[in-house]
């Protein structure tokens, strides 16, 4: 088999938001940076953000960063690290003020100044008053943001390997990350890219969930490479469900919609957040409302034939700003429902949305691991950025516009703390051979024929047992069944090939191997739910209902070498303010 090789300062591994920004910082700080993606970079799933992006620029309300601080502390359950979550939150302005120069297509205000529109969870003056944050491109805003900034990079010669399917990471003896094994979806041909340092931004896992919003390309595909690399996953318990997702089909209507003054109704035209969320109503925090949501269709008062969801108004508002502020919204709903949300209300039902859990790290986006002797430790060469990542900022529930934040305050921050690093370690380290053959046997071993088990319908059962069974609500019984189905799957993948012809698709050793990525994902995400024992953010649990904050203020690191579950403390303090203690969360 013919190998490339090729040598670089810094590898990105994933051309989303997240990715882009590092490699940006990285080229116009004249490092030799590749980035690696399996899908042209501008289809990368930031590209479907709608709603915005959070940075407290005051522009339509009062506004502060400590106030944004507070929501997101209060949105995570408080089990978000409140020294990444001061840095992020301080850090915004700046970051959307480097998008505008760098020429995305911001919405304006009369002024001139960008739009800001108010989302779910943001309040002003700590808790009271709803906040006009989340700034926006109309309905578009990852459109214009990963456009921008792919246009930038072409400008400052950063160097695309597009269409390259990431195999696994190199380590050697010591630990050590050394880059990665690829291989060319077209070609076929693999291969190995040395690197100083290795960034992941390979993004969310989605697709673990039948119904989702995400593109099919979010697989985890850097938390399954992190996973076989020995490093563990952090609080993959913790997944959310937005609360709008088209009915039957899982994709997304943006909160914007509600930010707009949209609201939810039940079968009996009742406006049922009042009851759930007496301050905040339809702005509630996304688990909150999906929560609501779900409660309403099992107590019979959801819509249509089998009472199954509930519907989305907006066709009180004017529709001049359905038109301007919502456009692709409406586009959507035209397209697939044969519904004009100004004049009809929108079939909605919770979807499988976002990853809050990820490969551990600190705010310099630096892969830490605990161990024995010390809290926590770098793992040597490796840095996660992005949705694939777990700061933990966004802890155990996100909010609406702070993940395009996340991956751009945090994209920035590795790519300057690379930057450090190699000053301090110019040369390449030697590579280990060895673990360029176990991932090139990983790929060699979709060759192989003569399986009984087909990956396509691994695939389709896997996605419906984790619907099915890790869920919106969660109970012991149905989450142990759950994790035992997740195991069987993954015994069975042993026996599974590819069609049994002669010629098999490039696509579907890539899908293959993303089936992979996704079981170890599942089996992080099932066994962290089960043994977590209380009900915090997204994670919520009909036999544990209340928040344990005396043994469960933690994160969970589950490790897929030797299937175990170990913890570490939240960290509380923040880096210049005092702490948020933890509060009851209502909105
Ligand atoms: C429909 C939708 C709407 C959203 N709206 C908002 C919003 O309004 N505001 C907000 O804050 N957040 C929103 N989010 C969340 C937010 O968009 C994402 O969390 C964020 O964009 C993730 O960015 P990322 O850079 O981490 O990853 P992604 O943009 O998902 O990019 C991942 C990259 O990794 C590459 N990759 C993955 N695996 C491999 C591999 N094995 N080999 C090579 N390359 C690989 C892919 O090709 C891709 O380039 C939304 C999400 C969805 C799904």
């Amino acid at each position: 088999m013919d190998i490339q090789r090729r040598r670089f300062d810094a590898l990105i591994i994933g051309a989303g938001g997240a990715g882009l920004r590092a490699a940006l910082q990285l080229s116009l700080a004249d490092a030799n940076v590749a980035v690696v993606s399996k899908v042209f970079p501008t289809r990368s799933h930031t590209v479907a953000a709608q709603g915005g992006i959070n940075a407290a620029l005051a522009n339509v309300l009062p506004d502060n960063w400590h106030w944004h601080m507070f929501d997101t502390v209060k949105g995570s359950d408080y089990l978000g690290d409140q020294d990444a979550i001061e840095y992020m939150c301080r850090a915004a302005p700046r970051v959307v003020y480097e998008l505008e120069h760098f020429g995305v297509p911001f919405s304006r205000l009369e002024n001139g100044t960008i739009y800001q529109r108010p989302f779910g969870g943001m309040s002003q003056h700590f808790g009271k008053e709803q906040a006009a944050r989340t700034c926006a491109a109309a309905d578009r805003t990852g459109h214009a943001i990963l456009h921008g900034l792919y246009q930038q990079n072409i400008r400052a010669k950063t160097h695309f390997f597009d269409e390259y399917f990431a195999i696994d990471l190199l380590r050697d003896q010591s630990g050590f990350v050394l880059g990665a094994v690829a291989f060319d979806i077209m070609t076929g041909v693999p291969i190995v890219i040395e690197a100083k340092t290795t960034l992941l931004a390979t993004g969310g896992v989605g697709q673990l969930f039948r119904t989702c919003t995400n593109a099919l390309i979010n697989t985890g595909d850097g938390m399954g490479m992190a996973l076989r690399a020995d490093i563990p996953l952090q609080d993959m318990e913790f997944f959310q469900f937005h609360p709008t997702g088209i009915a039957g089909r899982g994709m997304l209507i943006s909160e914007g919609t509600r930010g707009e003054g949209g609201y939810l109704v039940n079968s009996e035209g009742e406006r049922f957040m009042e009851r759930y969320a007496p301050h905040a109503k339809d702005l509630a925090s996304r688990d909150v409302v999906s929560r609501a949501i779900m409660t309403e269709i099992r107590e019979g008062r959801g819509c249509g034939p089998d009472k199954d969801y509930c519907l989305l108004k907006l066709n009180h508002l004017d529709a001049d700003v359905i038109r301007k502020r919502l456009p692709g919204i409406r586009d959507m709903c035209l397209t697939f429902l044969n519904i004009d949300p100004i004049e009809e209300p929108i079939p909605i039902h919770p979807t499988a949305h976002y990853t809050m859990g990820g490969i551990p790290t600190n705010r310099n986006g630096q892969v830490v691991v605990p161990k024995k002797e010390t809290p926590e430790e770098q793992v040597p060469g490796l840095y996660a950025a992005g949705e694939c990542a777990c700061v933990s900022v966004h802890g155990a529930n996100r909010l609406g516009g702070n993940s395009l934040l996340d991956i751009l305050v945090f994209g920035r921050a590795a790519a300057n703390h690379i930057i450090q690093y190699l000053h301090e370690n110019p040369y390449h380290r030697k590579l280990d051979e060895g673990s360029v053959d176990q991932a090139l046997a990983r790929l060699r071993r979709w060759d192989q024929k003569g399986g009984t088990e087909s990956t396509d319908e691994l695939r389709r059962e896997l996605r419906q047992v984790m619907e099915e069974h890790i869920g919106v609500f969660r109970t012991e019984e149905v989450m142990q069944e759950g994790l035992d189905k997740v195991k069987r799957i993954a015994e069975r993948l042993e026996h599974a090939s590819l069609k049994d012809d002669s010629k098999v698709f490039n696509t579907a050793r890539v899908e293959a191997m993303e089936l992979e990525n996704l079981i170890g994902c599942a089996l992080a995400t099932a066994t962290s739910a089960l043994a977590r024992k209380e009900s915090r953010g997204a994670h919520s649990r009909i036999d544990f209902p209340h928040r344990e904050d005396a043994h469960w203020m933690r994160h969970s690191l589950y490790s897929l070498v030797n299937d175990s579950l170990d913890y570490k403390p939240v960290r509380t303090k923040p880096l210049t303010v005092e702490p948020f203690p933890p509060r009851e969360r209502v909105y």
